[in-house]
């Protein structure tokens, strides 16, 4: 199997390079140039298997010889050991026909643990053979941030740097990334908002010296290695359901396009899914575009659901390529339009290759909040803002096509944001007990302006080497 950049300029790579690089030098994103599929009699084989087991028979065909099956099942089962539930991404019922996917169950309970705990297995798995040393630079909205620090924490041959924007992250969410004691875990407080992060981080991966000098890693949902550890819950839940005898549409939160372009990648795999719904909250720029065609910049404006304050999303490019049948050197001149314009507009061609798979909402503040209460009084479930907002596009699309059960992903516990929680329902939610003693640890962080130098000057000094 062999990656390529969704820009086309930049050498194909193997698996095992393609998760080590993570952005493409040509700044494109890394995909497998094939796809493989699987058989209607292969997907029924996964019902009552384990999420393990489904794990291994899903990625297993995208990783190659990478590791041998023995060893890759081993980094799989350490993986999830942490998370505290035994289905690891367990269904419940919301409603008639809507079902919740709950992804928080991870040590840094959002749906970023996932990815980041086997990536840091298998990064570390790498690292051991070779003997090398990385530098993971990572931006986060805050729960990218806090999973990667849980996952590579302590770790021997990682430094990891996390960027993340100052004062727009919940507390429980800044907690997590600055109270780790290990040394070679760096927090970062950035003078900026989200996208001002991951310019940064995306400008780093374009200085070729920085870049080849500290030995840069990335582990943002641009690194194929966690949009691939996300196709898998979108089988287990899909067949738990009834795939491949019945079609299921899943609404997803969507910031990055990371989560629901994983849902794409198991639909291309031959997974019956009937509709892949984005859900936005009032930064709202993929349902603009899904509507009008139109990527336009207005700005973000902070919201209760924060992970979701995005208007660059990264990982609609690797959308934007398949939309137009892989032609790296289209994909090439949108991004080079969004960058120099600040907007592009798609073919309309390319609008209906991503119609064909895609629909689209979003929710305003007000709206989230009553999801929250009304989610809670009629289910009593009680969501985090983000799964909020999609638990309100998910009701919508289901109301539009009610024989196919919609399976709504709830993205983090509504203990990572609990006074937009409590506001709204006014019910406070306690974290785990595994975690009662977050507000006791002591933090340490960094305050850095939103400056690529001093960025790299802390990077330079501090990394181990
Ligand atoms: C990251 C995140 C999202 C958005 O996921 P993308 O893959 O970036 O679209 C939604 N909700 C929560 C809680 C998140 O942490």
């Amino acid at each position: 199997m062999r990656y390529i950049s969704t820009r086309g300029q930049a050498p194909a790579l193997t698996f095992e390079e393609a998760m080590m690089t993570g952005l493409a030098r040509d700044g494109g994103l890394y995909v497998p140039e094939t796809v493989p599929t699987f058989s209607a009699e292969d997907i029924a084989a996964m019902a009552g298997k384990s999420y393990e087991d489904i794990a291994f028979t899903v990625m297993k065909p995208f990783i190659g010889d990478t590791f041998t099956d023995e060893e890759f099942k081993g980094l799989i089962d350490k993986a999830y050991a942490d998370f505290g539930h035994d289905a690891r991404a367990p269904l419940v019922q919301l409603a008639p026909n809507h079902f919740l996917l709950e992804l928080f169950h991870g040590p840094t309970l959002a749906f970023k643990d996932f990815a980041m705990q086997i990536i840091g297995q298998m990064m570390q798995a790498a690292l051991a053979r070779s003997g090398k040393r990385i530098t993971i630079v990572g931006a986060t909205s805050g729960d990218t941030g806090s999973a990667a620090i849980e996952a590579f924490r302590g770790l021997d041959n990682v430094d990891v740097f996390i960027m993340y924007p100052h004062g727009r992250v919940s507390e429980v969410q800044r907690r997590q990334m600055t109270t780790a004691a290990e040394s070679n875990v760096h927090a970062l407080a950035v003078e900026g908002d989200f996208d001002d992060c991951q310019g940064k981080l995306k400008e780093m991966f374009n200085d070729f010296e920085f870049r080849d000098e500290v030995h840069l890693a990335g582990v943002n949902s641009i690194n194929w290695g966690r949009v691939l550890a996300q196709v898998v819950y979108y089988f287990s839940s899909a067949v738990s359901l009834g795939a491949p005898q019945r079609k299921v549409s899943f609404t997803v939160p969507t910031g990055n396009f990371g989560d629901i372009f994983a849902g794409f990648i198991a639909k291309q795999m031959g997974l019956p899914v009937e509709r892949l719904v984005i859900a936005t909250n009032q930064n709202d720029i993929l349902h603009r575009c899904m509507q009008s065609s139109d990527y336009t910049k207005h700005g973000v404006t902070p919201s209760i659901s924060p992970s979701m304050d995005i208007e660059v999303s990264s990982n609609f490019e690797r959308a934007l390529f398949w939309a137009h049948d892989h032609d790296g050197a289209a994909v090439a001149g949108l991004m080079d339009e969004l960058k120099t314009k600040g907007t592009f507009r798609i073919s309309e061609n390319a609008m209906t290759a991503l119609r064909d798979h895609y629909d689209s909402g979003a929710v305003d503040e007000a709206t989230t909040y009553a999801t929250i209460a009304s989610a809670l009084e009629h289910s009593g479930e009680l969501l985090c803002p983000h799964s909020a907002v999609g638990v309100h596009v998910g009701t919508e699309h289901q109301g539009e096509n009610p024989e196919v059960p919609m399976i709504t992903l709830a993205t983090a516990h509504p203990a990572k944001f609990p006074a937009a929680v409590e506001k709204a329902s006014d019910v406070y939610p306690p974290l785990p007990p595994r975690m009662a003693d977050l507000y006791d640890r002591t933090e340490r962080v960094t305050q850095v302006p939103n400056d690529l130098a001093a960025l790299q000057a802390i990077i330079r000094e501090r990394r181990a080497r």
